[in-house]
């Protein structure tokens, strides 16, 4: 099946390399619980040193673009300080010790399959829960359904999972497929929309099946298996793929008519609703050719890297790279302390042989970027002006429309940075503005 949006790449897969049903992990003896894991303000802590914690209980919030967070574990409030995070530098955070008591806080209220929210109820359920986009966005789930009221004719659950690698939506969806359109379910009943559309890649043959049988008692539904061709995933693409619509320059998916909530969002949505539980675990692929056994688990929020990749049989002697998310855009940690946060779907081990790094890259100009950009930019050209930190060109090339997705430098010839660049590049015309 051809590719149903412009650009576009073919990276190996690689995710049989980690097929397996997710495990659940215990909890570690300390957990870190950064204070900010969405886009938008970081939540002030609700607790303090030497408080007793139930299991599920708010410990941070905020006001604005935030929602708040919560400790998976009962125990201690030993520490509240910056901590390492995976996206990079430091965060507030506290640091839990698990008493394994696990005594409950019981804040939240499971309802009955039958109940019809209005859309402020399930809006304020949403956000106590503190959901945000697990597919990496980490974008406040709430005000994602806010935005789309009265404005969106297409609901979509992505269930695309196109970075190499990564099983933990696939596996999601072979299992749980009931539980992701319960939360599609909830959402649909305050957009309204005309149309709804689970979308797949085709490459993941069990999930389409999984989610086709459990489709059978959700009616007004359609499974959509979408060409298997990275990003698919991405917002703006899939949008593409499932409607021929193109998200603005600059707009958001309810400018062209739809909401897009990734799978594992909208299972955590049915947690919510139904079962009364914030979002306090996640599944997260453990993979690469560095660890010795992938696996999926089922991780507490606040888990070190360290956990998992010990539960996954610990690195190979000739492991060179653990990235927190997949090989196109994910982040290398420069140590293994950082914890599982809502966006963490990959934690993912690579050796020397798989490294592109090389030490002074020099632009063949042969004009593959351009080609493959999903979004009709100029990699080259925005890699020489943010290389020359000039603001004026890198805002008439849309520097801040690119979504970061790998592929110019997946084949870049001459292994350019140019994705690393582009995310500094925004840092910088962000610092400009303010300035
Ligand atoms: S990272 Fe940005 S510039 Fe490169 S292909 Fe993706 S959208 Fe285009
Ligand atoms: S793909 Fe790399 S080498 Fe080729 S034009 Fe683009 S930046 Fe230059």
């Amino acid at each position: 099946m051809k590719s149903l949006f412009y650009g576009g790449t073919h990276p190996p897969q690689k995710k049989e390399l980690c097929l397996k049903t997710p495990e659940p992990l215990a909890a570690p003896a300390i957990l870190t619980i950064p204070l900010r894991q969405h886009i938008g303000a970081p939540c002030k802590p609700l607790v303090s040193v030497g408080d007793l914690v139930k299991a599920g209980q708010k410990i941070g919030d905020g006001e604005g673009l935030c929602v708040p967070v919560h400790t998976p574990v009962a125990g201690i409030v030993e520490d509240i300080k910056e901590m390492p995070y995976p996206g990079g530098g430091t965060v507030l955070s506290v640091i839990i010790r698990n008493n394994f008591t696990d005594v409950k806080d019981n804040t939240l209220t499971a309802h009955p399959e039958d109940t019809v929210f209005s859309a402020e109820e399930l809006i304020r359920i949403v956000r106590e829960a503190g959901i945000t986009g697990m597919g990496g966005a980490t974008f406040p789930t709430d005000v994602k359904i806010r935005s789309g009221i009265g404005k969106v004719d297409t609901l979509i659950a992505n269930g695309c999972e196109c970075e190499p690698y990564i099983t933990a939506d696939d596996l999601l969806l072979r299992e749980r497929a009931r539980d992701v359109l319960r939360g599609l379910r909830c959402i649909a009943s305050v957009l309204e929309p005309k149309r709804i559309v689970i979308a797949v890649e085709n490459n993941k043959k069990e999930a389409i099946a999984a989610v086709t049988e459990a489709l059978s008692s959700f009616a007004g539904m359609v499974c959509l298996p979408v060409p298997t061709c990275y990003p698919q995933g991405a917002e703006k693409q899939l949008i593409m793929a499932v409607t021929g619509r193109e998200v603005p320059s600059g707009g958001l998916p309810a400018d062209a008519g739809c909401a897009v909530f990734n799978v594992a969002t909208l299972a955590a949505v049915c947690r919510a609703v139904y079962e009364g539980k914030p979002l306090t675990e996640r599944i997260v692929t453990v993979t690469g050719e560095a660890v010795r056994e992938p696996k999926n688990v089922i991780a507490a929020i606040g888990t070190p890297f360290s956990a998992l990749i010990e539960a996954a049989g610990g690195l190979t002697e000739d492991a060179d790279k653990v990235i927190s998310g997949g090989p196109m855009m994910g982040i290398a940690q420069n140590a293994l302390d950082a914890p599982v946060t809502k966006g963490t779907n990959a934690v993912l081990c690579l050796s020397r042989k798989d490294n592109r790094e090389v030490e002074h890259p020099v632009c063949i100009r042969c004009g593959k970027c351009l080609t493959v950009c999903p979004i009709r930019l100029q990699p080259l050209n925005m890699y020489l002006y943010a290389e020359a930190k000039n603001a004026e060109e890198l805002q008439k090339l849309h520097l801040n429309d690119c979504i970061e997705c790998g592929c110019c430098a997946y084949v870049c010839p001459a292994k350019l940075p140019l994705t690393a660049r582009f995310k500094e590049g925004k840092r910088f015309l962000k610092e400009e503005t303010k300035a």
